[in-house]
């Protein structure tokens, strides 16, 4: 039989609906639909996907399961691999990974190895997960700092190794991004709690409003703990250095985003913390951040949604899902351009952006086209509010109050491939190691300084600050 040459449609809300509400866009598919689009996969022998997916899940076989309507056999393979599949099949940029590698995209489409991983990962939630295994104790211990997807995968890992786990985690809740910066609509904060508890159900312990640097050291831990794992992510904003951004309506896509999702500003005043956004909404950048900005914007009511981006649609870094979405939606995308100042009423508060035309010139450095501003293009736009949304850097604290860890350029804590630090016994991963990357990276780094940890503290040395 030919094979059918296109992924199976996974519905959603219309973009009508969804614009006024916080509810969840795709639907997820349904038994039948997963069957027939797991039943595409042609089972090839070299499994070019999996060279494709960080965490290592063996996706041909939980695929087979999948065809075969064994759905919780399929569910076993890919907790074999990943205790965090809901959220990776909701954010991973899947199309450059494994679905980039499906061999049948010689002929359309790939495998939707993204929605059956999401498939199967809701499946098993919705019929209620099983308390995993316990795990014989080797009597070592680690501290985790960070509760992101790095350190959660790390954390897991480790416990199902046996070893003793701890989790310190700044704010009042796990999850870091996935937490505070990934819109409810695109993640659900239920879907994260729950996978967050199966990480708990492994045995780890999560502490919550420790600040490692300033509550408690690096140092201070090793009094306890065998081993330490860095995952304090990239959580610090990057501005645009233009005059007038210090005025009242800019904000940082950080603070926005976390105010709206961890805070819960949209259910304001039924959660305390407020968000102001006005009519007229321009976020800057194009990457996944800048996507949930401008889409969030639109759900708080905004009348119009600017996405300011000083390239062209070639060189934007979000998903092409997220983009997809984003257009859907009614967000005015205004392509190379570019701010150069932000103006006041001369109370403080911001009514306009000036911005400039761009073109594109050579590429640069990351490759990309290097945009160019046209002389005297300049012109105004009238906003209300204003989302810097283009990238953040490595958390500094930890890196600064760790005597002698190496740091490199941009302020990332410098590591080998599984997670070493300059430091022995000290361990660092995801985006305080790589800068602002993605989701599955991180919890590939967590998982192979999982393994890096438990070969070290086999090997009975002890790190003494
Ligand atoms: C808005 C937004 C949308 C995104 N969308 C996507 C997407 O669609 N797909 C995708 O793959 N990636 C996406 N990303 C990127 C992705 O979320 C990150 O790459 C990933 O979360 C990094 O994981 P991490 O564990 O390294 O760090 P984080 O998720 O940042 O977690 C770090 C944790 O450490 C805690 N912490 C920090 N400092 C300390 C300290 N001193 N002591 C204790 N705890 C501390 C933080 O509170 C946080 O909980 C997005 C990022 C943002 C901001």
């Amino acid at each position: 039989m030919a094979v059918r040459k296109t992924k199976h449609e996974m519905p959603e809300q219309p973009p009508k609906e969804r614009v006024k509400n916080f509810k969840e866009v795709p639907y997820g598919y349904d038994k039948e639909t997963a069957i027939e689009e797991a039943k595409r996969c042609l089972q090839c022998k070299n499994k070019p996907c999996i060279e494709g997916c960080p965490v290592e899940i063996d996706i041909p076989a939980f695929i087979a399961c999948i065809a075969e309507g064994d759905f919780d056999k399929a569910a076993e393979v890919v907790k074999a691999k990943n205790s965090l599949p809901a959220v990776s099949g909701r954010v991973c940029p899947y199309e450059s990974q494994c679905e980039g590698k499906c061999t049948l995209l010689k002929l359309g489409e790939p495998v939707a190895i993204g929605r059956l991983e999401r498939f199967i990962a809701d499946y098993e939630r919705d019929k209620g997960v099983k308390d995993p295994k316990k795990v014989k104790s080797t009597g070592k211990k680690v501290a985790v700092v960070g509760a992101g997807p790095a350190g959660l995968t790390c954390a897991g890992d480790l416990a199902k190794m046996g070893h003793g786990v701890t989790v310190f985690e700044a704010l009042h809740a796990p999850g870091g991004v996935l937490m505070y910066g990934i819109p409810e609509f695109r993640l659900p904060k239920d879907i994260v709690n729950a996978e967050v508890d199966y990480i708990k159900k492994l045995g780890v312990d999560v502490k919550y409003d420790i600040v490692v640097g300033k509550t408690i050291t690096v140092d201070e831990l090793f009094e306890e703990y065998d081993a330490v794992f860095i995952g304090t992510g990239a959580g610090l904003p990057r501005w645009l250095r233009i005059p007038g951004e210090n005025l009242d309506g800019v904000y940082s896509a950080n603070e926005f985003l976390t105010r709206v999702n961890l805070m819960k500003a949209y259910r304001f005043p039924e959660y305390d913390t407020p968000v102001k956004i006005g009519k007229i909404v321009a976020t800057f950048g194009a990457g996944n951040v800048a996507m949930d900005c401008a889409r969030t914007s639109l759900r708080l009511g905004a009348e119009k949604s600017y996405l300011i981006y000083r390239r062209s649609d070639v060189e934007m870094p979000a998903r092409n899902e997220e983009i997809h979405h984003a257009k859907e939606e009614g967000v005015i995308f205004k392509l190379l351009t570019n701010p150069v100042e932000f103006i006041g009423d001369g109370e403080g508060l911001l009514t306009k952006v000036k911005v400039i035309k761009m073109k594109l010139g050579e590429p640069d450095d990351s490759g990309r086209r290097r945009p160019i501003p046209i002389p005297d293009s300049e012109y105004k736009i009238k906003i209300d509010t204003a989302l810097v949304a283009i990238g953040q850097s490595p958390n500094p604290l930890v890196p600064q109050t760790v005597k002698g860890l190496k740091i490199e350029k941009w302020g990332n804590i410098k590591t080998d491939e599984n997670g070493r630090t300059s430091i022995p016994g000290i361990f660092a991963g995801g985006d305080i190691a790589t800068g602002a990357a993605t989701v599955i990276l991180a919890m590939g780094a967590g998982k192979r300084a999982a393994r890096a940890i438990d070969k070290y503290i086999k090997s009975k040395k002890k790190y003494y600050p």
